[in-house]
């Protein structure tokens, strides 16, 4: 695998990369031949995310907090840096840690990338935008973004980042890229991680009441993580600097998502409306030119074989967590709804 600069990445290092797109971007790595260092500290990834990489002699996994400085040793041709919590429910449960992530760890990992010599990819993230006035949002937007609102630990924590990593660009001669990516979603994505998709999933297969928050007329841009990876690896291997937005340009609304994952689930189950998360943004959806161009990138699959896919995998877990009714012992056990169970 080799960047447009005609750099090969033989080994990369990718922080978060137990978490949900960390993970499936380091399967991508390997595919290619590249060795995989993951950094992370299990936060709000986990173990089972890397786990059939475990044997692999290609595959290295440190546990390491990012927000602490950390090394790696050998050569790297690539920094990927993803370690940071992701959805609302998780920023708010670590507020400090997302803060951290974004700042010390987005420092530790330039200076990382800067000590070996490797190109340095930040995935920063559509929330930059905050509740966007510019719409579709094209990366010459600024934002508008409440600093000391629920959402400003990550929100804040991510422009910090992309200040950081052009700051290094600029002033030291770092080769970086920013990919500010838009609401992804798959398998391997935490049950319970508050997230919209896993969580109208969830409840869907349960049969439990679907959590629309406010009238469900808020939207958002949904984008597979094969595809969000795809777009992550074409950053990479390209000269650009960025920022360079990747996400999937078809926008629905909160409402209308729950309709097709209960379709796509044959389930009955009611939806349930309930109160809006204070600085929700209204709406969301990527103005995907710059990548179209200077990549060559832009998403290929569609949101119901996307959600069809990601429904498989989380059905498969419902399935596998189900006590066995074959055996005489699960006759009597309670008849509980299907547990998914919490990293
Ligand atoms: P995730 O929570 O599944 O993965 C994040 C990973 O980072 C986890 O494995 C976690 O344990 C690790 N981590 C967190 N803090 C750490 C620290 N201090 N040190 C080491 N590891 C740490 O989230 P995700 O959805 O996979 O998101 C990955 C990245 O992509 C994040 O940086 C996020 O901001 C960005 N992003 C994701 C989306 C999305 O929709 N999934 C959208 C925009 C941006
Ligand atoms: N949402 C919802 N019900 C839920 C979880 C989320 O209606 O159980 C809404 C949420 O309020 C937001 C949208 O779905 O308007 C997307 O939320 P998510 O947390 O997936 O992503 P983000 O808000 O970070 O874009």
């Amino acid at each position: 695998m080799s960047t447009a600069a005609g750099r090969e990445i033989r080994r990369a290092v990718v922080t978060g990369g137990a978490g949900f797109v960390g993970s499936h971007l380091a399967d991508r790595l390997r595919d290619g031949g590249a060795a995989v260092v993951c950094v992370d500290n299990f936060l709000t990834g986990c173990a089972d995310n890397v786990a059939h990489l475990a044997a692999d002699p290609g595959f290295e996994l440190v546990v390491a907090d990012v927000a602490e400085p950390f090394d790696v040793a050998g050569p790297v041709d690539a920094v990927f840096h993803l370690a940071s919590p992701a959805s609302p429910h998780d920023y708010a449960r670590h507020p400090l840690e997302t803060l951290k992530a974004g700042a010390h760890g987005t420092l530790h990992a330039l200076e990382l990338a800067g000590r070996k010599g490797a190109r340095f990819l930040l995935a920063s993230t559509s929330e930059v935008y905050g509740d966007p006035k510019v719409h579709p949002q094209v990366e010459s937007y600024w934002g508008n973004v409440n600093p000391i609102g629920p959402r400003s630990q990550y929100d804040e924590a991510k422009r910090f980042a992309e200040a950081l990593t052009a700051t290094h660009r600029e002033h030291f001669g770092f080769d970086t890229v920013i990919v500010r990516l838009f609401n992804t979603y798959g398998p391997r994505m935490r049950p319970a991680d508050g997230r919209a998709v896993p969580t109208f999933i969830t409840q869907a297969l349960a049969g439990r009441p679907i959590t629309v928050a406010g009238d469900g007329q808020q939207t958002r841009s949904l984008c597979y993580v094969d595809d969000t990876v795809a777009g992550i690896l074409a950053a990479a291997r390209s000269a650009e600097a960025g920022p360079i937005n990747i996400g999937n340009p078809e926008e629905l609304t909160i409402r209308k998502l729950a309709d097709r994952v209960r379709e796509l689930c044959r389930s009955t189950a009611p939806m349930e409306f309930v109160p809006r998360p204070g600085d929700d943004p209204d709406l969301r959806r990527p103005d995907i030119g710059r990548a179209v161009e200077v990549l060559g990138w832009s998403p290929v699959v569609d949101l119901d074989k996307g959600l069809a896919a990601t429904i498989d995998w989380f059905a498969a877990r419902v399935a596998a967590s189900a006590p066995d009714r074959t055996s005489p012992a699960a006759d009597q056990a309670p008849a509980a709804g299907p547990t998914l169970i919490e990293p």
